[in-house]
């Protein structure tokens, strides 16, 4: 996503630009429904997307409920929820074919200089030169490891649990409930919430959306990741390989802890996916051409939302400072590009961790009892989950062509 959107505006910008994908078959969806903002709207349009009417289900409220279903909160909130293939399909239309290239796999990059073109090197053996190399290949970045660009990954002490049903095989009570609303629930070292996003396959059709975060300690989390077969997965189990114990545990609990509905979406998900929750950040988003952007810099917590419209925000104001170099010294300008957005990824890592105090105070917050006693609050947790945070995206960069 994050490289689609620096490709768009730098082939937008007069440059030529290459996408070197390491997967064979096309990407599709990630079980993941993405929050939308008027800074991702506004950068797919700078990027060029022809954003239509299918592009996701509008929702114009927000409710917190208790065990019984009796409201704890409530706030009417505007906004649009889409699916990250949907969204990946807008990017990948707006780049013209032969710029795209699957079964690319990097495997090294020389970074080069103010005087030497950066190489990149594929597994086929093959290279090439350029001006640039745009690294946003994830949060697993080998190209971070390879550059050993500094970077930190902290273990929140939560996982979450995400599931998605179709809505149309919901109960009328649940569907009444999470239809058209972005509903929440929470208790000590628990948080669980759900919305209504754009499905894939047809254009009517509305999946919901459940993320469930649970407090989980370190030897706790490594049972979970741990498969059938004594299989440890440290870095992330694949859905069918989670043991069924887990999943039969984590419904039942469901059941004992919040409203019948909670259990009713996570009994009729068939695809349940389980993340634990991390902070992740660089110390620099720039080496010699390198520019790191998306994931490969810095990954904030869920609660804020902000995945693809950091990467978004990331490769915008990557074009706006190349554009304002024009040609001239490429590592210069990557230099000031890192300035500018590495304090917007520590500002989102930061907040995340804030919002994630209700679930476990993390011991790099600064005043995590009062950020806890917060977000504890139902009003302000709905009132700043996955809500547009300033400077995520600069409009005032002047980009839109
Ligand atoms: C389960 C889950 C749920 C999420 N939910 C949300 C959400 O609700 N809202 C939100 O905003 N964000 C969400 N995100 C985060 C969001 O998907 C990412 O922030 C967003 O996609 C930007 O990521 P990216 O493009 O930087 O990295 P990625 O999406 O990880 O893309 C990196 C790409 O690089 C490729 N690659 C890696 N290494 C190489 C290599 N050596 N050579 C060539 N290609 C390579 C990979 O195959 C991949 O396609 C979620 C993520 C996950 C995992």
């Amino acid at each position: 996503m994050a490289g689609l959107f620096a490709a768009n505006l730098l082939h937008r910008s007069g440059w030529h630009v290459d996408v070197f994908e390491r997967s064979k078959a096309a990407l599709s969806g990630r079980g993941a429904g993405i929050v939308t903002h008027d800074g991702l709207l506004y950068a797919l349009q700078a990027a060029g997307a022809q954003v239509d009417d299918a592009l996701g289900v509008g929702i114009h409220k927000r409710l917190a409920i208790s065990k019984a279903g009796d409201p704890f909160a409530y706030c009417d909130f505007e906004q649009v929820l889409t699916s990250w293939s949907r969204l990946l399909g807008y990017l990948k239309e707006a780049l013209p074919d032969p710029h795209y290239h699957l079964d690319e796999e990097v495997v090294e990059v020389q970074p080069g200089t103010s005087e030497a073109l950066a190489r990149v090197t594929f597994a086929s053996g093959e290279s090439l030169t350029a001006d640039l190399v745009v690294a946003a290949d994830g949060l697993k970045s080998s190209l971070r490891r390879q550059l050993q660009v500094p970077f930190r990954q902290v273990y929140a002490g939560y996982v979450a649990w995400r599931a998605v049903c179709d809505l149309s095989v919901l109960s009328d009570n649940t569907r009444r409930l999470m239809g058209d609303t972005f509903l929440f629930s929470q208790l000590p070292g628990e948080q669980i919430l759900a919305y209504p996003i754009a499905g894939p396959q047809r254009a009517d059709q509305i999946l919901v959306n459940m993320v469930w975060y649970r407090r989980t300690p370190e030897d706790q989390l490594r049972d979970l990741l741990t498969d059938e077969q004594g299989v440890w997965h440290s870095e992330g189990i694949p859905p069918h390989k989670i043991r069924h114990s887990h999943i039969d545990k984590m419904r039942t609990n469901a059941v004992a802890l919040f409203h019948a509905s909670w259990a009713e979406h996570l009994e009729k998900s068939d695809s349940i996916i389980l993340q634990p929750i991390f902070d992740s950040e660089v110390e620099t988003m720039a080496t010699g051409r390198v520019a790191f952007i998306g994931d490969a810099a810095f990954v904030a917590r869920p609660h804020v939302g902000q995945g693809v419209t950091k990467a978004a925000g990331d490769a915008l104001c990557l074009a706006k400072t190349l554009r304002d170099a024009a040609m001239g010294d490429i590592p210069k300008a990557l230099t000031a590009f890192s300035e500018a957005r590495m304090q917007v990824g520590r500002m989102a890592v930061n907040h995340a961790r804030q919002m994630g105090a209700p679930v476990v105070i993390s011991p790099l917050l600064e005043d995590g009892s009062h950020w806890q006693a917060y977000y504890s609050d139902p009003e302000n947790l709905i009132r700043d989950t996955a809500v547009e945070l300033e400077g995520v995206v600069r409009k005032d960069e002047g980009i839109l062509h």
